[in-house]
């Protein structure tokens, strides 16, 4: 069995109450309530934070770095997403956040706005070439690659093969510090201030199976009171210049930034893993042969709707459209060179498959056992009640063929075993009360 790897969506058992409103929402059907608290399936959980947002309890929690953490570094970079400045209202500007995070202890702020501008510029360059599978997918969002590894493999040829904006900030600062300040590598401590549970994830137990550049993950709700407090604190006065991305950077917070940054092709955004899954769906059947590019996020409105942020996604926004307007209107962005060497900014290893459907590893093993699973999946009523703890009928029927759940789970076909237990009791009753009679 492939090991599993590390997850930063984990359940709070001491809160669970076994409602099972969360099992029916996940997307790779991770979840089951048994013995009256939920259980995440490991190798299935891809970490979207759905299940965080839709707990009635708040069972489900995503682990991140605490922000003590950074003191473990003489020399603290700060990435902030570009989700972080809609958090807050029209009066706190870009600006003034870089500031306060400078001011909460950060000694160098680098955008990760500013690394998505090159990852724009090389996805241009990566789209150019006649040879990539077509549509290409969208790499960014780490929870999408999750799922497309475990429940759509042949996209794994589609998929942009571009680092993310975080992993291209991390090398970049770290490199950009130790030039300008010539501190030794190691004495540096980068920290990405994410609005997702999926980026920590990413960090902690890469996909690409390499280490990542990112040192610490700290969510942007716990960060967002301190730098409150410190911009309240200092006024509207930004004391120095800061070397800020374009509006292309920034958009990329908002459903549609990234896909509309690259200036050719056929381009569709979608967002929300449901719908994300319905966009997979239509790609593996062929219906997408027409699209250039795929830009497919796991949260509704995209990173602004991550589990770990605290503005409404709507609200945040207008908050991030009315910075995007500003950097427009007053031309203040700097132009990035192209980056002409994609291969910079390429993965330099693969994404694997992950098989964490198969059945069995033998194939004809693997076919009795789907066999099995329809004839239970048929035996069941097929109402999805999720009485059983399972997400639907047939999830029971895989479950039991699994071994890991038996039949009567099924509150009917428990019901039925009682009544037939009943049944056969009365009927040896009377034939116990017959033969007395006779006597
Ligand atoms: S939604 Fe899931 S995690 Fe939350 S209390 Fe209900 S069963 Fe437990
Ligand atoms: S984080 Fe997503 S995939 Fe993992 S258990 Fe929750 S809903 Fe399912």
């Amino acid at each position: 069995m492939e090991q599993y790897y590390f997850h930063s969506v984990t359940l709070d058992t001491s809160k669970c109450k076994g409602c099972t409103n969360c099992i029916k929402y996940c997307p790779t059907e991770a979840i089951r309530v048994r013995n009256g608290k939920a259980v995440i399936i490991k190798e299935r959980c891809i970490d979207c934070g759905l299940c965080i947002r839709i707990c009635p309890y708040h069972a489900k929690k995503a682990v991140t770095d605490p922000l003590e953490s950074i003191k473990n570094y003489k020399f603290k970079i700060a990435l902030p997403a570009p989700t972080l400045y809609g958090q807050f209202g029209p009066d706190y500007t870009r600006e003034r956040i870089v500031s306060a995070l400078k001011q909460y202890g950060f000694d160098y702020v680098f955008e990760v706005a500013r690394a998505a501008e090159i990852v724009t510029n090389a996805t241009e360059y990566y789209m150019a070439n006649k040879e990539i599978k077509k549509p290409v997918i969208s790499s960014a969002c780490p929870a999408v690659v999750r799922f497309i590894q475990i429940r759509f493999p042949n996209l794994i040829d589609n998929l942009l093969r571009i680092e993310s904006p975080m992993e291209v900030a991390a090398a970049l600062s770290r490199q950009e510090v130790n030039e300008k300040y010539g501190i030794p590598l190691d004495e540096i401590g980068v920290f990405f201030i994410s609005p997702c549970a999926a980026k920590v994830t990413s960090v902690k137990a890469p996909y690409e199976n390499r280490k990542s550049n990112v040192d610490g993950v700290l969510s942007i709700k716990d960060i967002f009171l301190p730098l409150l407090g410190i911009m309240k604190k200092q006024g509207d006065i930004t004391s120095e210049p800061f070397s800020l991305s374009s509006a292309i950077g920034v958009s990329w917070a908002v459903t549609g930034g990234e896909s509309s940054a690259i200036k050719e092709g056929r381009r569709i955004a979608v967002h929300g893993i449901h719908s994300v899954n319905d966009i997979l769906e239509q790609a593996v059947k062929g219906n997408l042969d027409n699209i250039d590019f795929l830009e497919v996020l796991a949260c509704p409105e995209g990173c602004l709707g991550g589990p770990l942020v605290v503005e409404n996604p709507f609200i945040a926004k207008v908050n991030i459209n009315n910075e995007i307007a500003k950097i427009a209107k007053n031309q203040a962005h700097r132009v990035l060179p192209k980056h002409k060497d994609v291969k910079e900014f390429e993965w330099k290893s693969t994404v694997e498959y992950r098989p964490i459907m198969k059945l069995d590893d033998d194939m004809m093993k693997a076919l009795e056992k789907m066999n099995m699973i329809d004839v239970i999946t048929e035996g069941f009523l097929g109402l999805d009640c999720g009485a059983c703890g399972a997400p639907s009928c047939r999830a029971l029927a895989e479950d039991i063929v699994r071994g890991d759940a038996k039949e009567t789970d099924c509150i009917f076909k428990l019901r039925e075993k009682v009544n037939s237990i009943a049944h056969q009791l009365h009927q040896i009753e009377s034939a116990g009360s017959m033969s007395d009679d006779n006597k």
